[in-house]
């Protein structure tokens, strides 16, 4: 501990080096107590495995001796076969043991292991062994012929007697097959036969060289039965009795040394256990030992940290004086003078921190109480705003009820709309198809010869039929603007051209009535403009129409003007519509464009009409991105003004194909060389019968012999059997209709004839649908004549062509 106190010591990391080192010694101990016994242990192992050797070796020798035993002794020529070998590998086996033993030997004194005498009995018996196995071998060296042993030296005397022949060769033979059954089989009977023949042998022999001979040959199979009685060694009677005792004596003391080896091995391990054991426990005290008194000394300074930071923190931030300071004023200064001074560096900190503390904690005391009174103002507000919200959200939810009402309400109109459409299309198509046959015969009538009141009549029903179908054609174009169906097909044609058409057709009715009938086209106004020509006309038959139903003398005026140019370079025409007639009160003109409105609505009125011209009228131009307005006065007449949103075309472009000349009498047209002229095969597919006679009746009158078929698959029956040009196709018909028809036909390899529409369908729609299925042209019922010749030459060219 004086060490320990040296003031160079005084660092904290120093000591903790020392204690740290301090362990090393111990571990050192126990880690060479340790190795020393693992070595001890290993040894002992190494001493039993080469026992064990030792036991394999000695059981393998014996093996060779027996080897050698049973199959060597009573062989005559074992030493020309090699057997000799057996016998040299059990003494080389036996040299070894004994060597090995006298290794072993020395190694248990090494380990401590009282086996000397045990170990050098075996050395003893393996000894004794080798030496009964020289001998043996010995006697065998001995018995042997070939190398002039015993045998041998037996068969050159009896060879001899033989060829001496004093003594007849059978019994010399006798004699001989005596000591070889005596060799083989080494039963004694056989001993006794020998001596008993060679006795009377000698007996009856001289005493001359034979009988020397023959004694000589006895002597030396006394010799032999000598050594094979010595030995024990007889037929299949394996090791002589002496070596087996030996073997067995090797065995019993080897089991006995094995026992003795076994349990001072497990003495001894066990001392080393012990001691293992022992030198542990110590080394654990040791160690608990070493760790308390260092952790007493290392936790000395600690003990003072804690003092002084008592001291520290009852001092309540008062300036202390170090309680050692005497001491640490010396050279150095530890960890803990070090740590000391940061406490005071830390109170000092404290002290400004805890005053800055204090301030800010009574701001922040002022602050919290000023949001104190906000906190409730807020709360106060927004009780009044969850109370708006809920007051909007109550109406949202009244807005919601409402907008899924006028949603509803939407659907129904829409649905109420639709089913409008579906009806008047349905009732157009259905009142046109016997208006076609009122038409049609009207024409065919007015072709007979007929007198004046006939001809009156004729022609009332002619103007009854058309202003029926300007009924229908009114309400189907009103409806399908309401419905928003009806789209402008714009395309380039000749704006002076276009008005001429419609004054033409006016011209009559016009003179008829005694008015005069006066247009105007302003030269600005160009010459080919981008419109559609069609629904221009139709406001202008429609306001010129209303001007001469309207006027009963003077004049109706229809003026053209450029009205603007737009900046993208599109112009504004504007359209006048003038007359001198009835005029329109003032009180009436608001309502003038109101759909159904009459300006006389009485049972009585003079005119007729359905009120929806104007309404139309207001609804195109409004399409054609223009205006319309009228000014009258009731009695002077009335002024209608429209503009139209068009584009300038270049004047060279092709003159306007439209072909369709007005004016919605057919009477006249139905010339008797048409067919001369335009010679086609025609088809005629219709199911309805007035309307069948009527279009049989006019293709005959223009000198055609028409083919009549009632439905589409008719239609595909005759034209496999008839040369068709062309089909006058009707849309509705009972189990094939037109269109399926005509895809059938357009899908064949047949020869293509020309296919014309004939359909009271009048809808836009319904002409697209069969241009777009492969029809050349379409007619709308009521059948125009002048349009059915058209179509029919048009067809004439195509078929000429093909
Ligand atoms: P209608 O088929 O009845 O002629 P319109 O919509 O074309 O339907 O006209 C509505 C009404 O406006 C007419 O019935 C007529 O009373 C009045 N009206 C239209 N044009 C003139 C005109 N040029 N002179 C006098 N009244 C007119």
């Amino acid at each position: 501990m004086l060490f320990f106190n040296l003031r160079l010591l005084k660092s904290f990391k120093a000591r903790l080096l020392l204690s740290f080192f301090s362990f090393i010694p111990v571990i050192l101990i126990w880690l060479c107590t340790y190795l020393f016994i693992n070595a001890q242990q290993r040894n002992l192992k190494v001493f039993s495995t080469g026992l064990g050797s030792i036991r394999i070796q000695y059981l393998e020798s014996t093996g060779y001796l027996q080897k050698f035993m049973l199959s060597g002794y009573h062989e005559p020529a074992f030493y020309q076969t090699g057997k000799q070998k057996d016998i040299d590998k059990f003494l080389e086996l036996q040299n070894s043991i004994i060597n090995n033993l006298t290794r072993l030997k020395s190694k248990a004194q090494q380990n401590h292991l009282d086996m000397n005498m045990p170990l050098d009995s075996l050395i003893h018996i393996s000894r004794q062994t080798l030496h009964l196995g020289r001998s043996l071998k010995d006697v065998y060296f001995k018995k042997g012929f070939e190398d002039e042993g015993l045998e041998g030296k037996m068969r050159q005397y009896a060879h001899w007697i033989e060829r001496s022949k004093a003594i007849p060769a059978s019994e010399i033979l006798q004699l001989r097959r005596h000591e070889k059954d005596y060799m083989l089989r080494g039963k004694p009977e056989y001993e006794q036969l020998f001596f008993r023949e060679i006795d009377s042998l000698m007996m009856r022999s001289s005493p001359d060289e034979s009988y020397q001979a023959l004694k000589n040959y006895r002597d030396l199979f006394s010799v032999f039965v000598k050594y094979t009685k010595e030995l024990g060694v007889y037929y299949k009677a394996g090791i002589s009795p002496q070596i087996q005792h030996q073997i067995s004596q090797f065995d019993r003391q080897y089991i006995n040394t094995d026992n003795i080896a076994t349990n001072e091995t497990h003495l001894l391990q066990g001392h080393f256990n012990t001691i293992l054991v022992i030198v542990s426990v110590a080394v654990v005290l040791l160690v608990m030992f070493l760790s308390l008194t260092l952790s007493k000394y290392l936790t000395r300074d600690i003990l003072e940290l804690n003092n002084r930071m008592e001291a520290f923190i009852n001092s309540d931030f008062r300036d202390i004086q170090s309680s050692d300071s005497g001491k640490g004023s010396a050279s150095h200064i530890n960890e803990i003078e070090k740590l000391y001074r940061d406490f005071n560096l830390l109170k000092t900190t404290l002290k400004t921190y805890i005053n800055n503390l204090n301030r800010h904690t009574e701001q922040l005391q002022i602050q919290s109480i000023k949001l104190q009174d906000l906190n409730e103002e807020l709360q106060v507000q927004s009780e009044e705003l969850q109370a708006q919200s809920e007051e909007l959200q109550l109406l949202n939810q009244d807005l919601h009820g409402q907008k899924e009402q006028e949603e509803s309400a939407r659907e129904e109109a829409e649905k109420a709309n639709q089913a409008k459409s579906i009806f008047l299309a349905t009732m157009s198509h259905e009142i046109r198809t016997p208006l076609n046959g009122v038409l049609g015969m009207t024409s065919l009538l007015h072709d007979t010869k007929l007198n004046a009141e006939q001809a009156e009549y004729v022609d009332t029903i002619r103007i009854s039929g058309e202003s029926l179908l300007n009924v229908i054609n009114d309400v189907l174009d009103f409806s399908k603007i309401e419905s928003g169906n009806l789209e402008l097909d714009p395309h380039d044609f000749n704006a002076r051209r276009c008005i001429k058409e419609v004054i033409d057709m006016f011209e009559g009715r016009a003179a008829e009535a005694g008015l005069n009938l006066i247009y105007e086209v302003d030269q600005a106004v160009p010459e080919q403009i981008a419109a559609d020509s069609l629904r221009l006309k139709q406001v202008l038959i429609n306001l010129l129409g209303n001007a001469i139903k309207f006027t009963s003398k003077g004049d109706v005026y229809l003026g053209v003007k450029l009205a603007s140019i737009n900046p993208d370079g599109t112009l504004v025409l504007s359209f006048e519509v003038r007359d001198s007639g009835i005029g329109i009160p003032a009180d009436r003109l608001s309502r003038l464009f109101k759909a159904f409105s009459q300006v006389d609505s009485s049972t009585t009125r003079k005119y007729g009409g359905t009120g929806l011209g104007l309404a139309i009228c207001e609804r195109l131009v409004h399409l054609m991105e223009g205006t319309i307005t009228a000014t009258s006065k009731a009695g002077k007449g009335s002024s209608f003004i429209f503009t139209m949103k068009t584009e300038v075309r270049p004047t060279d472009i092709l003159p306007n194909t439209d072909l369709a000349k007005q004016g919605q009498a057919n009477a006249g047209l139905l010339a008797e060389d048409f067919a001369l002229k335009n010679p086609l095969n025609i088809l005629v597919a219709e199911d309805n019968m007035i309307n069948q006679k009527l279009i049989m009746r006019i293709l005959t009158k223009l000198g055609y012999e028409p083919v009549l078929a009632v439905n589409g698959l008719e239609v595909l029956t005759l034209l496999s059997s008839h040369d068709i040009d062309v089909i006058l196709m009707d849309i509705q018909m009972p189990e094939m209709d037109g269109l399926e028809a005509t895809q059938a036909i357009r899908n064949s390899s047949m020869k293509q004839p020309v296919i014309i529409a004939m359909t009271a369908n009048a809808m836009q729609e319904d002409k697209d649908e069969c241009l777009r299925l492969g029809m050349n042209d379409y007619l709308s019922k009521p059948i125009h004549i002048e349009s059915l010749l058209t179509g029919l030459s048009k067809a004439a060219e195509i078929s000429m062509a093909v």
